[in-house]
């Protein structure tokens, strides 16, 4: 089922959603089930899988030398939805990112996908590789999400790259996106963000789910800009606890927003990262029952393999 299709069967109903990180290379798929597993009562009619680049590492060859390599530190994104479904018998939801893919390898994995009945992907840019300053894309791949975005819409269609197939087998694909309460950390201001997410919206975009954030006026605040330019899809919060002091800077730094006053002087008065974790909680139940409250489609969260403290936190909401 798709995901748009579940928040309009749940009508005024907050729905609830876990994402999910593939492991490291070498790991199981049990780490996963060992995270999904104490969630499932919770019944999320949709599991998100997060997709990852390509990272560059120095190998040192016998001559002495060292040896620029690619390699994919968490792969394994499309098995796992497959196993998600299979498990749980819920739906998956594949994130699928241009960096570093050319579009003949999208194409074949959105067919890949297709054939394994998932019809759900959440259509990204993806970042800048490590030790890029800028992300650059692959030579014969897109450079922004909304490229993506098309090129789902066009197999939706039964278009495929290759202009000879004809009658090509149309996919069935709910398309999300990303957005940003904050902005994006590229655009030069929020309008500007905006421009380009109603842009992906006009070209098939289905619903957006959003950065985390942990002040909810910024995601109410940006669901009335959104629907002020004609931004009418749904728009699921992206909610993550902090449970350490140190995430007070690691937070903003990786994903670009701003922590509130208050709950900075809190954590800043936590004796330990005990004690961070129960403030961390305790905001985000907080947050979570603010926008139950308001009516929103979904609370998405970001689980990071913590299972244990959003177990707590859904428990307190639902
Ligand atoms: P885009 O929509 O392409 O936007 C990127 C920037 O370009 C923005 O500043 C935008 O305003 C600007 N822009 C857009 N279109 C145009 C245009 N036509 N011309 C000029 N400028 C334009 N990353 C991963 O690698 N894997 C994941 O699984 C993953 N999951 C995510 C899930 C969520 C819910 C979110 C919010 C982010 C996720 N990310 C993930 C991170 C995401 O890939 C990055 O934030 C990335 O920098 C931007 O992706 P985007 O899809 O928003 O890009």
């Amino acid at each position: 089922m798709k995901v748009t299709d579940y928040f309009e069967a749940a009508q005024d109903k907050t729905l609830i959603s876990f994402e999910v990180l593939p492991p490291v290379k070498g790991g199981s798929m049990q780490s996963i089930f060992n995270t999904l597993d104490p969630l499932m009562e919770f019944k999320p009619p949709f599991i998100d899988v997060t997709y990852h680049r390509e990272e560059f590492i120095y190998r040192k060859r016998p001559s002495g030398y060292y040896e620029k390599t690619a390699i994919r530190k968490r792969p394994g994104t499309v098995g796992i939805c497959a196993a998600i479904m299979h498990r749980y018998g819920v739906d998956a939801v594949p994130h699928l990112i241009c960096g570093g893919f050319s579009k003949e390898e999208t194409e074949n994995a959105l067919i890949d996908l297709n054939f394994l009945d998932i019809n759900n992907v959440l259509a990204l840019r993806g970042d800048a590789a490590k030790f890029e300053a800028h992300f650059a894309p692959h030579p014969d791949g897109h450079p922004y999400a909304i490229d993506l975005v098309k090129q789902i819409g066009d197999m939706n269609e039964g278009k495929y790259l290759d202009p000879n197939i004809s009658n090509g087998a149309k996919t069935n694909f709910c398309i999300g996106i990303a957005g940003y309460p904050e902005k994006h950390f590229e655009s030069p201001n929020l309008e500007t963000d905006l421009l380009f997410t109603k842009q992906k919206v006009d070209a098939g975009a289905n619903y957006i789910v959003t950065q985390m954030f942990f002040d909810n006026k910024k995601y109410f605040d940006y669901v009335k800009a959104c629907r002020e330019v004609g931004i009418n899809v749904p728009i699921v919060p992206g909610l993550k606890p902090i449970t350490k002091k140190a995430q007070l800077v690691g937070i903003p730094r990786v994903f670009f927003l701003n922590l509130p006053d208050e709950f900075v002087k809190e954590v800043m008065k936590a004796e330990d990262d005990a004690a961070v974790r129960e403030i961390g909680v305790e905001w985000c139940i907080a947050q979570s029952k603010e926008l139950k409250a308001a009516g929103v489609p979904c609370l998405h969260y970001y689980t990071m393999g913590d299972v244990k403290t959003i177990k707590r936190i859904v428990e307190a909401v639902y």
